[in-house]
């Protein structure tokens, strides 16, 4: 007789994962942190200015192949700044999917603009574009070099590809319908560190990308964050927001606009640079991870493992167990059965036109986004579980 998908589910977590309880995302610290650490306290610096952060731009651009990186407190004030800094104003709407952590959001209307939610694709669970390029068609109007919403009569002046628990974005066509409806791009490759699209790394091929090496993504320094561009000027203007857009001098200080105090402190850097060494390590053990699921989960009906999308390279920061449509009354069951085996799985986010803050805001028609967020399972995914030396 065979046992029921739940039943398979866990013998399958626990197989991959070795048995042992399994966070869903544990941070690992097995280099120079301390070593880093201590060279702040020894030398005091330790807040907004030091070498670290300097030293962790650098890196970060080097292994992004972005021009520069500008390193901040988060990966929503990177967001926050990128779409200033990609020209968001105030009363804009901005194109964000629906799934997505609130911080996609939550960025938008800091920047006093209105995000509008966007549907997903089931392949790789970020924005479908061809349905997204129907949507524009005819609901916005090209006017003046500017893509305006016919319905509100405000501008759409950007588009969020959100690289969905490192799972790329099809990042060519959104290109190709950002230049025909006058879109600036934003990656929001918070998850994504480690991902690329045909080559290039994600959050490099945007206008503005923006990293979060928040305690459960796939580098650590606490919280942090990075904008990413290739542009100079942006990338200048970048720093000064985030820098209160203090005046360079000797001594006076003098301040040219509001701005925003989200930079790093050195500490932080200290601890990413160290991360930073380790992130070929991770990205070995998450494949190798992703190796076992994949294993665990053959032949097992009703429910795949999201895999690497095609011309592309995954981080599988969060490994995903998709449910078929006919099998997802059993996702809460499965939660809660691995969750009592001490496997911690999670559901998807909750789609952001559900959410009380975002409720009026407009949409475009989400029927898979509403799908996925019935179906999707987030497996235990520390790196640690992939290492050469567990079962
Ligand atoms: C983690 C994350 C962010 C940024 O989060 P912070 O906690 O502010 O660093 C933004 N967007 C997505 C999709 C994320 O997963």
């Amino acid at each position: 007789m065979t046992s029921s998908l739940v039943e398979q589910v866990v013998a399958a977590v626990s197989r991959a994962t070795g048995g042992a309880s399994a966070p869903l995302h544990a941070p690992r610290f097995g280099g120079n942190e301390l070593a880093y650490l201590k060279e702040c306290l020894d030398t005091t610096f330790v807040s907004s200015v030091g070498p670290f952060v300097d030293r962790f731009e650098r890196e970060l651009a080097e292994y992004t192949g972005a021009k520069h990186a500008v390193a901040v407190v988060n990966g929503t004030a990177a967001l926050h700044v990128g779409l200033l800094v990609a020209g968001v104003k105030p009363g804009d709407e901005v194109l964000v999917p629906a799934l997505t952590f609130v911080a996609t959001a939550n960025a938008v209307a800091h920047s006093n603009a209105v995000p509008h939610f966007v549907d997903s694709c089931e392949s790789n669970l970020g924005i479908d574009v061809p349905a997204l390029r129907d949507y524009l068609t005819s609901n916005a109007e090209r006017r003046d070099g500017l893509c305006i919403n016919r319905k509100t009569g405000r501008v759409i002046r950007a588009v969020v590809p959100m690289h969905t628990f490192g799972h790329p974005v099809e990042l060519d066509d959104l290109l190709r319908l950002a230049q025909d409806f006058n879109l600036a791009i934003v990656e929001d490759a918070a998850e994504s560190l480690g991902s690329s699209y045909r080559g290039r790394h994600t959050g490099t091929i945007g206008l503005v990308g923006t990293l979060s090496f928040n305690g459960n993504k796939t580098i650590t320094t606490g919280g942090g964050g990075a904008l990413l561009t290739n542009d100079a000027d942006l990338a200048r203007r970048a720093k000064h927001l985030t820098t209160t857009a203090k005046l360079p001098h000797r001594w006076e200080f003098r301040h040219d606009e509001v701005a925003f105090n989200y930079r790093l402190p050195n500490l932080n850097a200290a601890l990413g640079c160290a991360q930073l060494e380790q992130l070929p390590l991770f990205l070995a053990e998450k494949r190798r991870l992703y190796e076992k699921y994949r294993e665990a989960f053959a032949g097992i009906e009703g429910a795949r493992l999201l895999g690497e999308p095609a011309d592309c390279v995954s981080n599988f920061w969060l490994q995903t167990l998709l449910l078929d449509e006919a099998s997802a009354s059993l996702r809460d069951p499965i939660l809660a059965a691995t969750n009592d085996a001490g496997l911690m799985t999670r559901p998807a986010w909750a789609a952001m036109h559900t959410l009380a803050a975002y409720r009026d805001c407009p949409r475009m028609p989400l029927p898979v986004a509403e799908s996925l967020e019935r179906r999707i399972i987030n497996l235990p995914s520390s790196p640690i579980l992939g290492a050469e030396i567990a079962a």
